[in-house]
């Protein structure tokens, strides 16, 4: 069954949120407490409507807790998005995802049950910084505060070698969970399996590993 979407919020993050989801073919609804705001989404959204979130009356009276999904995007005003995100989860909405503006208001939103935190600025910089310092590592993402998923472009060092005899599982502390070769992807390679170079090699691991690992074989 196609799943239901509520975006609170339609700035810079709430808006992309909402045209992507859109474009997928979901069902949206974009709530926002300016007009114009709520106006420019309304021939994106399946519906757009004027609100105040903070109202628990309204998000009752739009139906908020029939919603599988709703995206907290609430940008400068954090207050009205803390009370945004506790009405909701007292509400009953199955999956809040909340986006923080510091630190505190990141530990404020999981503490009032937020299921999914983001913080985007902070994200995007972790990941640009990370790509900067290495151009074979072509994305990142973090799993919690020690663990990530990189994928790093197999250079003439690994191409030629097989997963069994680079080792990195014993060296490293990695894991290979796939390989991107061209069009293809495979999914948990064998040990047997021959790195090419170019191969997009995807790997998970501590940080300090993942560190490692680009220092010694990079
Ligand atoms: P961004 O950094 O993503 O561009 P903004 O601060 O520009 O974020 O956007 C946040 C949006 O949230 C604005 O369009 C604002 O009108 C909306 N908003 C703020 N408070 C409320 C509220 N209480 N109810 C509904 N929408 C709100």
């Amino acid at each position: 069954m196609k799943k239901s979407f509520a975006v609170i919020g339609l700035g810079r993050f709430g808006g992309s949120i909402c045209r992507t989801l859109t474009d997928e073919g979901m069902e949206v609804l974009a709530i926002d407490i300016n007009e114009e705001r709520v106006n420019e989404f309304s021939m994106i959204a399946s519906h757009a409507v004027v609100g105040d979130t903070t109202d628990e009356a309204v998000l009752k009276s739009l139906g908020i807790r029939n919603f599988d999904h709703v995206i907290v995007a609430i940008g400068d005003d954090i207050q009205s998005s803390i009370l945004t995100t506790l009405i909701l989860k007292e509400l009953g909405v199955p999956f809040v995802t909340a986006k923080a503006q510091n630190d505190y208001h990141e530990k404020v939103l999981r503490k009032i049950g937020a299921d999914y935190v983001v913080h985007p600025e902070r994200d995007m910089g972790r990941r640009i910084a990370h790509n900067m310092i290495s151009s074979n590592i072509v994305d990142y993402l973090e799993l919690s505060e020690e663990h990530s998923i990189v994928e790093i472009v197999a250079n003439a060092k690994l191409g030629g070698h097989t997963i069994m005899d680079m080792d990195i599982r014993k060296k490293y502390g990695l894991n290979i969970v796939a390989i991107k070769r061209g069009g293809d992807i495979i999914v948990s390679p064998q040990a047997s399996e021959m790195i090419q170079v170019n191969d997009v090699l995807i790997v998970i691991g501590t940080d300090t590993d993942i560190d490692r690992f680009e220092k010694k074989v990079m």
